[in-house]
Parts: C-alpha cells; sequence; structure tokens
C-alpha cells in the first residue's frame, strides 16, 4: 500500500515536471500571452475642463490605435496635445511621452485616460512608464535672413507679422512653445472699441472721449495720455482691419469684468481663437513670404553700430540666427514667472502661491531681451490680478459670468462686499478681505435660457454643472444649500440687489451697472478666488510702437507691441483694452518696421 503512494507520487512528479519543461521550452510568457488582451478599451481621465474620454485598440503585442471619444478641453489649447499625445503613445509604444507645453491638463488626463484602458487590457503599466532612451540629435545652426522679424506669435505679433507683410515685408515669427497663440488663445476675447453701429443698435451711448476718460483714470492717470489716445481712436478701425480679414464678431456688445461701459467686442469663435486663426490663416496664404519658428525661442537681439540687426534664439534643432532690418517684440507679460513678479510687486500682498490665467509661456523674455539692448522699462510694479480664478487652475475657464450688469458675487456667508461693476484692481482687493479670499458668483436662468447656452469660455452651464464646477437649484435657499451658505442671507442679498435695480440707483457699493433683477430660476453659483491675469509694466515706446532706451532716445530698429510694453494702462487695465491694445499696437508696429530703412 505505502509503496503504492510512493509510485503515484513519483508519477505525479515526473508528468509535472515534463510539462514544466516543455513549459519552458516554449515561448516566453509574455510573448506567448502577450503584452495586452487584444480588443478595444475605453478608459477616462481628467482634463483641464472635465473628463476625457478615450477608446484604445491593442493587438496582443501593439498599442494600435488611440482615439479621443469625448472632451472638453479648450478649443486652441488643447488641439496639440489632442492630436499629438495619442500619437505618440502609439508611436514610442509606451506612456512615458512628452506632455505637451502649454496643454500639461490635457496631456496628463489623456495619459490618464489611455492608462486606465491598458489596465484594462492587461498591460504592465510601470513597464509601460519606463523612460525610452531618447537619441541625443546632433545640434545645428540655422541661419536665415528677412525683413522683419517679430518675437512671440501671441495677437500682438501675429498682428505685428501680417501689418509687416501688408507693407511689403517678409517676416519670421520666432515662437517658443509648440504652437501659436500665448494668452490671447485663452483669453476671454472681448474686444473694446467705441463702434457707430453695434452700439447704436443697441442705444449704448459712448464716445472716444468716454473710452479715454475710463482708460485713463481706471489706471489711475498713471498711462502715457498719448498712447491712450491712438488706443482708443484705432480700436474700431482695427476691428474693421480685423474684419476685412474674415474675422467675425457677435453683433451683441457687453460689459467685460472691469470693463467699466458697455462696449466689449465677443469674437464669433471661442476665445481668442478668432485673432490667432484669422492671422494664421493670412501667414498661410503668404507662405512665400512669412514663416512662423515653433518651439524657437529667442534669447538675444543683436545689434551692430547702435542699430538692431537681427536676433539670436535656440530652436529644436540648435541655435538659430536671424538676420533682419527691423525687430517686433511681442513677447507678452510676466503673469507666469513667480520670479519677476515677487521682484516687482509692490501693490499686492505676497503673490507667490497665486495661481495665473497665463499661458507657461509668459514669462517675460521679451522684457529681460529688450532691456539687455538698453530698452527702459515702466510700470513694472503694477500687475492685474482678477478675482476671477478657478479654484483649482487658476483659469478664467468655468467662469460664469456673462456681464457684468447680470450677477453678483457672494461671500462665504452669502453676503456681497463690493461693486462688482469696479475696477478690476478694487474688486480683486476686496475679495483678498473675505474669509479664505473665496467668493461666489451668483446669477439665474437669463444668462442661460437652455442648459446647452455656452460661457465666454465655451462650456456651457450643463457642462460645468455636471462638472461640479457650477451649481444649479429651483430656489435660491437650495443654491444655498448646495454651496454651504446661509440661506437667509442669500435670500436677503438678492432681494436688496433686486431692489437696486429696480431703483437704478447706487447701492452701499456705488454699484451702478444693472439691467435685470435675479429672480428667474433656476439660479446658477461658481467659485472663484483671485488670480494673476496681466502684467501692465514692460519695454516703453511711443505713439510709433518704436522702442524707447533709458536715456529716452529711441532705439534704431526695434519695436514693441502688446503685454511686453508697459505705459498704456498705468496700474490697472480696463478689462476689454487688452485686445485692442495688442491689435492697435500690433498693427502699428508691423507697419513701421516694414517701413525701417
Ligand atoms: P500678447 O497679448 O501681447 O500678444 P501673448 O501672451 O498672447 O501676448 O503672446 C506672447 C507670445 O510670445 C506667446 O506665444 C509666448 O509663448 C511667446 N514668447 C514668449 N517668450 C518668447 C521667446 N523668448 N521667444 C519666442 N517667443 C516667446
Amino acid at each position: 500500500m505505502k509503496l503504492k503512494i510512493k509510485r503515484t507520487l513519483i508519477f505525479i512528479l515526473i508528468i509535472t515536471m515534463v510539462f514544466s519543461v516543455a513549459g519552458c521550452q516554449s515561448k516566453p510568457k509574455e510573448q506567448e500571452e502577450g503584452l495586452f488582451k487584444a480588443g478595444k478599451y475605453v478608459g477616462e481621465g481628467q482634463g483641464l475642463n472635465g473628463p476625457i474620454k478615450v477608446e484604445v485598440t491593442v493587438t496582443s503585442s501593439e498599442i494600435k490605435e488611440i482615439k479621443v471619444l469625448e472632451h472638453k478641453e479648450t478649443p486652441g489649447v488643447s488641439d496639440l496635445a489632442i492630436k499629438n499625445v495619442p500619437a505618440s503613445i502609439v508611436e514610442g509604444q509606451g506612456l512615458a511621452v512628452d506632455i505637451v507645453a502649454g496643454a500639461t491638463w490635457s496631456s496628463n488626463g489623456i495619459i490618464e485616460a489611455v492608462t486606465k484602458a491598458l489596465e484594462q487590457a492587461g498591460a504592465d503599466i510601470n513597464a509601460l512608464k519606463t523612460l525610452p532612451v531618447k537619441q541625443e540629435k546632433e545640434k545645428k545652426t540655422t541661419e536665415k535672413e528677412t525683413d522683419v522679424v517679430v518675437i512671440g506669435a501671441g495677437g500682438a505679433g501675429l498682428a505685428s507679422a501680417v501689418s509687416a507683410n501688408e507693407n511689403g515685408a517678409r517676416v519670421i515669427v520666432l515662437e517658443k512653445m509648440p504652437k501659436p497663440g500665448g494668452n490671447t488663445i485663452i483669453s476671454g476675447a472681448s474686444y473694446n472699441a467705441v463702434d457707430p453701429k453695434r452700439q447704436a443698435a443697441q442705444g449704448i451711448e459712448d464716445s472716444i472721449e468716454k473710452h479715454y476718460t475710463q482708460t485713463y483714470e481706471g489706471g489711475d492717470k498713471k498711462g502715457n495720455p498719448e498712447l491712450i489716445q491712438v488706443l482708443v481712436e484705432n480700436a474700431y478701425p482695427t476691428i474693421e482691419w480685423l474684419e476685412s480679414m474674415g474675422m467675425e464678431f457677435k453683433p451683441e456688445i457687453h460689459t467685460v469684468l472691469g470693463g467699466m461701459w458697455p462696449r466689449a467686442h465677443a469674437p464669433v469663435k471661442p476665445l481668442g481663437t478668432g485673432f490667432i486663426d484669422t492671422f494664421m490663416n493670412y501667414i498661410d496664404e503668404h507662405k512665400d513670404q512669412m514663416e512662423v519658428m515653433v518651439n524657437t525661442k529667442a534669447t538675444e537681439i543683436i545689434m551692430e553700430n547702435g542699430k538692431v540687426v537681427g536676433v539670436k534664439a535656440e530652436g529644436p534643432d540648435g541655435d538659430v540666427i536671424i538676420r533682419a532690418n527691423a525687430v517686433v517684440v511681442a513677447a507678452g507679460g510676466f503673469g507666469n514667472n513667480v520670479e519677476m513678479r515677487n521682484e516687482f510687486n509692490t501693490q499686492w500682498p505676497d503673490l507667490t502661491k497665486i495661481k495665473s490665467t497665463n499661458h507657461p509661456g509668459a514669462t517675460g523674455d521679451g522684457i529681460a531681451i529688450a532691456k539687455t539692448v538698453g530698452a527702459n522699462l515702466i510700470g513694472m510694479e503694477y500687475i492685474q490680478l482678477l478675482p476671477m480664478g478657478d479654484p483649482n487652475t487658476g483659469s478664467l475657464s468655468g467662469n460664469i459670468e456673462q456681464s457684468v450688469e447680470n450677477r453678483i458675487f457672494v461671500n462665504m456667508d452669502g453676503n456681497r462686499f463690493v461693486d462688482e461693476g469696479a475696477r478690476r484692481d478694487v474688486m480683486t482687493k476686496a475679495l483678498f478681505e473675505q474669509e479664505d479670499a473665496f467668493m461666489w458668483v451668483v446669477l439665474d436662468s437669463q444668462n442661460y435660457p437652455t442648459g446647452d447656452e455656452k460661457n465666454h469660455f465655451n462650456e456651457s452651464i450643463n457642462e460645468l454643472v455636471a462638472a461640479k464646477r457650477a451649481y444649479k437649484a429651483d430656489t435660491l435657499e437650495d443654491l444655498a444649500a448646495q454651496i454651504g451658505v446661509d440661506p437667509s442671507n442669500l435670500v436677503k442679498t438678492v432681494e436688496d440687489f433686486n431692489a437696486h435695480v429696480d431703483s437704478k440707483e447706487a447701492d452701499e457699493f456705488g454699484r451702478t451697472l444693472y439691467q435685470w433683477k435675479i429672480d428667474k430660476p433656476p439660479y446658477y453659483a461658481g467659485a472663484r478666488v483671485p488670480t494673476v491675469h496681466h502684467t501692465m509694466g514692460g519695454i516703453e515706446i511711443n505713439t510709433e510702437a518704436e522702442v524707447i532706451d533709458t536715456n529716452g532716445n529711441i532705439i534704431p530698429g526695434l519695436y514693441a507691441a502688446g503685454e511686453v510694453t508697459g505705459g498704456i494702462h498705468g496700474s490697472n487695465r480696463l478689462g476689454g483694452n487688452a485686445l485692442a491694445d495688442i491689435n492697435v499696437f500690433g498693427r502699428i508696429a508691423g507697419k513701421n518696421a516694414a517701413a525701417y530703412k
């Protein structure tokens, strides 16, 4: 009996060994079972504005295809991430792909979604995340020659480029980011101009003088009167210039936050994409004379005999040297350069931890480069904050306000605390004094007649509510309960506000801009915090957009336009004046740079 058991055991052992050996001799486990379970898998990740859904198709050994099925990312800003990140994952067959600069949230959201899908496919995620060894490319120096070189492909730079070409120049635009757009493309895009047609149609009284006075006084009379005059006089003709190139603006005029008056024009295309598309279409049609070099960061303005003769830059393949007759600096502000903010900030509490609405390239390079060749810097201490940042990202997206007249701000107690039609600095200072520097924007369904109605950032109110970036309720009490403020306070706050809408009299905070009462449910609320938005200071220019040096002389051949310049907006920029500024002065800079001999 004992022996029989022993024999049986030996037999089992031998059989096991045979199978094991057979197993060892076959293909490695990985290949036999594959890297993935072949099929299609759907995964979801978190982008900047909401979930991103992807479908990943895998064979047993390969990531075959990645389709982005759904996303709510900002048009123009996320496009490159939506296109490139899936392509890079497929090309590299791994998850350690480069984030698209300027679209970090979208890139990470896509990687997260693909990771979730691949997990379902049984992939070894850690192995897929291991960095592939990159081949160092051999560096070379690229040298080019043109008439005008423009630093920065935001609104001001592209306006300069187009205008220079219209005036006969060949143009090269250098852009350090992987795509054109800068802050312009992610802005709310409101453009102030005294408009004889649209304002009249809405019965809005306005004048160039009023625009001038509000700009000058809104900046505490620190702005240069001559530059302001050029701005307000040319704002409308420059809209006509944009329209002549195919850009479309909506017929309705609105008052933008801190704009002080209903003279803001909204482009038909979302955010600032209309401006950038218009200029890029022009550039595309004039390819023989114009070029935009992306991923190319200007580092130095080349001077010879006291005159500008070109720009040095770092490109993807090495150094770039562009010889040119004239240079336009249009590299934007320094809202995203914390060190520079701290160096110059005198107006605000410590800004180190305050987020920004700006794109990551807004680091003040243009100011630094121009300073090296003697440019005078003015108003550097004037940094604009908005009370309108998304609490998580600092971005303007998710902002539910449609027009200044129709919404109120309440603090965590459900009480108002400021004139919501005031200057941007006034509102933001008041917000800093509230608990946690945190507020709710409250408005009603007249701003959103349907759930599909969109805000200025191309997001429908339904999407915002679904993502819990906005709250919706049929009563103010319910809204208060959802956002955690005292219901009786909120009800009383709205009642008091509505009484002023009836009387049209200034309230205790001095508010005078009213349109309709907040009394048509559903009601909506959205959270907001202070955020760094615009830097008013920068390179000093004259009315011809020529750069002035520290001795008050013109630097021959050097022009500047847009947020990189200082001296126009004084201590506080009127909402809606930046788009006017960058286009008006961009156009002037380009024209004069083309004519420079
Ligand atoms: P503006 O509104 O004045 O046009 P934007 O922020 O819209 O300002 O655009 C400025 C552009 O300049 C951005 O696209 C930014 O990436 C680019 N830029 C900033 N620094 C450099 C640099 N050193 N070289 C090339 N481009 C730059």
